[in-house]
């Protein structure tokens, strides 16, 4: 057996071997039915209700958060996140070419541009020094100290790192760089609940922070999205704005700015809380899972993808690196015709069309991991 069938041989023996196995699948084991029961015999399921506050309140205090304010799901509190930070027409928006679309839909809702710049091999986010040489090398600054792309001539507003597959990025550093330059940064941590780096929550480092809550992700509501924030200034304002931006009355309709709605229904919160409750067992699970697998891909003269030094990761979905495209296709093929569902990496963001124009450095590295990895089934396992 080749290396590539032994490691499919390997997950289907953790995870069962007469089923599909999906790459990430939701794991409903306590208060669920309970509090979407509760949800319905109140009424309350849409956009009032006490489970919104609820999940606020609990997401908070797990991340160790100031703020925490939910919305329907991450792209929303991402956009809402950036515009916050007052991104706007024209503004560029630095962030990673590795990224679920959602990162640069968000920018590009703000009419702002992406910039790329590469990621470190060893977290597969932002790369500090990459940022460091372009913000040294690429951009100018005004007598106020804001930062403009030497090229474009754009105003850079905030700075998207992205925590991928929840492993933490070195998001002190990031933060430090930005800081110099009067760039706000926005962590996309819609991978990473439950990730810490040096012992912080993942999402708490920058200005605003974003978690998703989606499908797919390490706990789900449905669809749901948390903006994280300790800046008073920016909950009300991240409020407001997800809630049509009404003025609070008794009776009467008054709106002071265009709002949206993207506020997290009671019935989708109601699912969030319960999640929340099982997290300390689906991360437990999850890092056992990711065990597993690097001691295979020891074994076995292959690269698993661990969590960074001085960081831990919520093992979101683990990754392995193949020494090529070739032998990246052949693994994709040979899995997703034996029941096994795997993933090559998003297509670069800079590959797309709608981002082919943005200014980029090299990323060569982006390059470089585009080509090789694989993700794997990571879901909760209930067989160990
Ligand atoms: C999941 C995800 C989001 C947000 O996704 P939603 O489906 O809108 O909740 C944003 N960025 C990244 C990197 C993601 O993986």
């Amino acid at each position: 057996m080749s290396k590539i069938e032994k490691l499919t041989e390997f997950v289907k023996s953790i995870y069962g071997n007469d089923r599909f196995i999906p790459l990430h699948e939701p794991y409903f084991n306590g208060n669920e039915k309970k509090y979407l029961n509760e949800c319905i015999d109140s009424t309350y399921v849409s956009s009032v209700g006490k489970f919104v506050d609820d999940f606020e309140e609990s997401i908070a205090k797990y991340a160790n958060a100031k703020y925490a304010i939910a919305t329907m799901n991450g792209t929303a509190a991402l956009h809402t996140a950036l515009m916050l930070a007052g991104v706007g027409n024209d503004d560029e928006v630095i962030t990673q070419s590795v990224s679920f679309i959602a990162t640069c839909n968000a920018i590009k809702y703000c009419n702002a541009e992406p910039v790329f710049i590469d990621i470190d091999k060893k977290t597969l986010g932002l790369s500090a020094s990459a940022l460091i040489d372009f913000l040294e090398n690429g951009i100018y600054q005004d007598l106020n100290g804001f930062s403009y792309n030497l090229i474009t001539k754009k105003r850079i507003k905030a700075c998207v790192p992205m925590h991928t597959f929840g492993h933490p990025c070195e998001i002190d550093k990031i933060v430090d760089i930005c800081k110099k330059y009067k760039i706000l940064v926005i962590e996309d941590a819609a991978e990473a609940l439950g990730s810490f780096y040096k012992n912080q929550h993942c999402g708490t480092f920058g200005d605003i922070g974003v978690l998703s809550f989606n499908g797919n992700k390490t706990l789900t509501a449905g669809g749901g999205g948390i903006i994280l924030t300790d800046n008073k200034e920016f909950a009300q304002l991240a409020k407001h704005l997800t809630t049509t931006a009404k003025v609070p009355h008794k009776w009467d309709f008054n709106h002071d700015m265009i709002g949206y709605n993207y506020r997290m229904p009671n019935i989708n919160a109601a699912l969030a809380c319960a999640q929340l409750e099982q997290i300390d067992f689906v991360l437990k699970s999850k890092r056992e899972t990711a065990i597993k697998y690097k001691k295979f891909c020891k074994e076995n003269d292959l690269f698993f993808v661990d969590e960074p030094s001085n960081a831990k990761s919520n093992f979101w979905l683990n990754a392995i690196v193949l020494k090529n495209k070739v032998e990246r296709e052949e693994y994709l093929k040979l899995t997703n015709s034996n029941n096994v569902m795997t993933r090559p990496l998003w297509d670069l963001m800079s590959n797309l069309k709608m981002f082919e124009n943005c200014y980029k450095d090299d990323l060569s590295n982006s390059i470089w991991v585009r080509e090789r990895i694989v993700n794997i089934p990571s879901s909760v396992n209930l067989n160990s």
